[in-house]
């Protein structure tokens, strides 16, 4: 079962074409090329996608290149620079573009064009492979483009919340994950980080290359990139940080103990979930699932953590393993939520209970489990099935 940022889509990756640049330049000339356009009002802010909202659905705009002669001519400059490797690639062109693949079959149910006119779904072919290709465009520094292609995009806007996001098609919102993970981690990482020089996008922008050309050993007026020397060269590789997050129970399988995180306000209800902390180094996702819960609830876990599924998780870079575990017996009582001071609440609650909340038999109460689709919610569901499972009640 995918998750809500991880469906199964018809677009394939081929990540191994990134590195032709002969391809890279076909995908610019091809007139069915998608473009995610992305943009950020500040340096603060979160980025910000082009989209529309419909009366279900918030659905991702998949502008067709050839709309715009001028964003056309740009991402060609683009493709020439990215094949040179030119240093002044991101000064020039002012934006950010990742190659995200090809979408082998536009038509299927999977797609995320299924909606999108028959005429615009002609398929590139290079080789044996064939596809529309989908590229993701950063144009916050570009603001002449920017008000270029909102005139075009008429009915889309920037969506701006996270709602947003969380109300969109599985298949977007795993498209939109993809992109803006690449998208954000070029926009934060302009620097080598061995040697300070400026790196450059390469391989369809998903990866980053420091300029520093300095190989003389002894000449002290050059500062050589340290980065150079390990064995993926002067390459950076985006950055995904993972994050346990855990379902608990008690070990005789009727209370489900879910957390209520003080930061987490909510106007008329309780918001309760998992327990989940990012990974330390030198730690297994096991280990870091026992000290998580330690930490936040004061309680031990009795069993072998099982690690059953992950999501990715976008804000900004993270890789949620989803785990369940059972807490020691009688330990129950010794709840202790002033540790490290996350939660606010953290609580027992029956098993009956929950799966009414999880199965939607009850909707009007104060409250408040997470999306339905989140690894948060399907680990909760989880641990509800095993132990009505156990008792013969599912
Ligand atoms: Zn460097």
């Amino acid at each position: 079962m995918s998750t809500f940022f991880g469906a199964k889509t018809s677009l394939n990756r081929f990540s191994f074409l990134r590195t032709n640049s002969e391809f890279i330049k076909s995908v610019v000339e091809f007139p069915s090329t998608r473009l995610i356009l992305f943009k950020k009002e500040s340096a603060r802010s979160d980025y910000r996608v082009l989209g529309r909202r419909t009366d279900t659905f918030t659905r991702l705009s998949y502008l067709l290149i050839g709309d715009d002669p001028k964003v056309h001519l740009l991402l060609r400059q683009w493709a020439d620079m990215n094949a040179r490797l030119s240093p002044d690639l991101r000064l020039k062109t002012k934006i950010a573009v990742v190659f995200l693949g090809l979408d082998e079959d536009p038509h299927a149910q999977d797609s995320p064009l299924v909606d999108e006119p028959s005429y615009t779904k002609q398929k590139l072919s290079f080789e044996d492979h064939s596809g529309v290709p989908l590229l993701a465009v950063d144009i916050t520094e570009n603001t002449e483009l920017l008000e270029s292609l909102l005139t075009k995009s008429r009915g889309s806007d920037f969506l701006a919340t996270i709602d947003d996001v969380l109300g969109m098609q599985p298949i977007d919102a795993s498209i939109f994950s993809y992109a803006k993970m690449y998208i954000d981690w070029l926009a934060r990482n302009q620097f080598c980080p061995g040697c300070g020089s400026r790196v450059i996008p390469v391989c369809g922008g998903t990866k980053l290359q420091c300029t520093n050309e300095a190989k003389e050993v002894n000449n002290e007026n050059e500062y050589q990139c340290p980065v150079r020397k390990t064995r993926t060269n002067n390459v950076c590789f985006p950055r995904t940080d993972p994050v346990v997050i855990l379902a608990l129970r008690n070990s005789r399988g009727d209370k489900i103990l879910l957390g209520h995180n003080a930061r987490r306000k909510m106007l008329n209800k309780r918001f309760f979930s998992c327990f989940s902390g990012f990974m330390e180094p030198g730690e297994t996702i096991e280990s870091a699932a026992v000290r998580e819960t330690w930490e936040e609830t004061g309680l031990k876990i009795k069993r072998k953590i099982q690690i059953v599924k992950s999501q990715p998780w976008p804000f900004p870079c993270c890789l949620m393993v989803g785990c369940v575990g059972i807490t020691e017996e009688g330990s129950e009582e010794s709840i202790n939520i002033h540790l490290d001071k996350e939660l606010d609440v953290c609580e027992w609650f029956d098993v009956d209970f929950v799966a009414d909340l999880v199965y939607g038999r009850v909707t009007d109460g104060d409250i408040m489990l997470p999306n339905a689709g989140s690894v948060a919610f399907e680990l909760i569901k989880i641990v509800v099935d095993d132990c009505l499972s156990a008792r013969g009640r599912l």
